[in-house]
């Protein structure tokens, strides 16, 4: 019988605020009415809409104008990567190996519209290099796409450094739009597209206690965007379709929670972070960190995502184990653990053999607790422990 869960796969989603949910049933039960009609139901929704974007605009720094609401953090994406191409006399994109699926496959689709795409590696630690990007810029680069927090180890890209780099590169003139993925930076680390020049950047409800399905795209003023999704021109024209207001009404709650606590948030993360990957380093002989080391002078170090490998045991069973004590983890990020077994973020980072099929990822939230994180370290450790005797492995 389980005793107890904890839940550690927040990067993966997460368990919605009970204000949230109760911000969504209200909205489905009394402000049901089409934020587009004249009457007073519709102007009640319309009412809720304005008040997430005006919260999820806070949250950024930046205009209630400048948010376009979408169906997630994958459609957000898609809208800011696609829609960016029309009307382009360059077709190079550059991006990095690391970046999300929903990145990666939206590109895939564009170099069948002859696209070219620049792949930029990553180093041991899963973070790329400023000036190999700089090197990539053409005349014709219309887009670059680089993410703010990888979703699968936690690195954290140099945005402060490649703000430099595109900014010398448009000095000249030169149009090119800059879209950044910060879906798993968002209420973790300050998120602020107009201190940096970005253009476009992606968020995603359900990574931050909101609800799934929902997400927002920031887009800069006098930024040429064509919309994928024709209709009535809802979300200034940029994502047609009656907009979700209940996910969106939740998406405000959870944005106004981190508006005020992202820093607080973070520092309390990162401790318990660290207690966890040196409780189990220390506990459990070969196991191996991937991405970036634990410190807090390590600009490259996420508060919430921790990588780890145990030689000789797949990802897969160490996590069914440590589901039988209440545990809940992940083998990677949620996306690709079915379809393809080796990580796409670990290769490119380096890693090889069974440390890359033996990757779990533990994901913390502002929701984790220190007594939740000792028992998890404690558990993490009997079970590799039980399963190295199980299956002969001498670390
Ligand atoms: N980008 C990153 C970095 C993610 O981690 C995810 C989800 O795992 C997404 C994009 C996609 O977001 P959504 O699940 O809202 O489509």
């Amino acid at each position: 019988m389980i005793e107890r869960q904890v839940y550690l796969d927040n990067s993966a989603t997460t368990r919605p605020y009970p204000a949230v949910t109760r911000a969504v049933v209200e909205a489905m039960e009394e402000h049901y009415g089409n934020p587009s009609s004249l009457h007073k139901k519709g102007v009640e929704a319309g009412r809720l809409l304005s008040q997430a974007r005006e919260a999820v605009a806070s949250s950024l720094g930046v205009s209630p104008g400048e948010i376009v609401f979408t169906g997630g953090g994958t459609e957000a994406i898609n809208l800011a990567i696609k829609g960016a191409l029309p009307g382009r006399r360059g077709r190079h994109v550059v991006t990095t190996a690391v970046e999300h699926p929903a990145v990666l496959n939206a590109l895939g689709q564009l170099k069948e519209q002859g696209v070219e795409v620049t792949v930029l590696p990553v180093d041991g630690q899963g973070v790329v290099d400023p000036l190999q990007l700089q090197e990539a810029l053409r005349e014709e680069t219309y887009l670059v796409s680089v993410m703010y927090v990888n979703n699968e180890v936690g690195s954290v890209q140099p945005l402060e450094e490649i703000a430099v780099v595109l900014a010398a590169f448009r000095k000249g003139g030169r149009k090119l739009l800059w879209h950044v993925d910060a879906v798993q930076a968002y209420g973790k680390l300050p998120v602020q597209p107009g201190l940096l020049g970005v253009d476009l950047l992606s968020l995603s409800a359900h990574k931050v206690h909101g609800p799934k399905g929902v997400g927002a795209l920031y887009v800069a003023p006098h930024t040429q965007l064509h919309t994928l999704v024709a209709g009535g021109g809802q979300e200034h024209d940029r994502r047609s379709g009656t907009e979700n207001v209940p996910g969106i009404a939740g998406f405000g709650l959870a944005a106004a929670v981190i508006a005020g606590e992202v820093r607080e948030a973070a520092g309390k993360i990162f401790l318990l972070k660290k207690t966890l990957v040196d409780g189990i380093l220390a506990a459990v002989p070969g196991a191996v960190l991937n991405g970036p080391p634990c410190c807090r002078e390590n600009p490259c170090c996420a508060p919430h995502i921790a990588n780890l490998s145990f030689p000789g045991l797949r990802g897969e069973i160490v996590l069914h184990s440590l589901e039988e004590r209440g545990i809940y983890v992940s083998t990677g990020s949620a996306c690709a653990s079915r379809k393809n077994p080796g990580s796409h973020v670990l290769k490119a980072m380096g890693v090889k053999g069974d440390l890359l099929e033996g990757a779990v990822r533990f994901s913390l939230s502002p929701l984790t607790t220190a007594d939740e994180i000792d028992y998890a370290v404690e558990q993490t450790a009997a079970v590799v422990h039980e399963l190295y005797a199980l299956y002969g492995v001498r670390p």
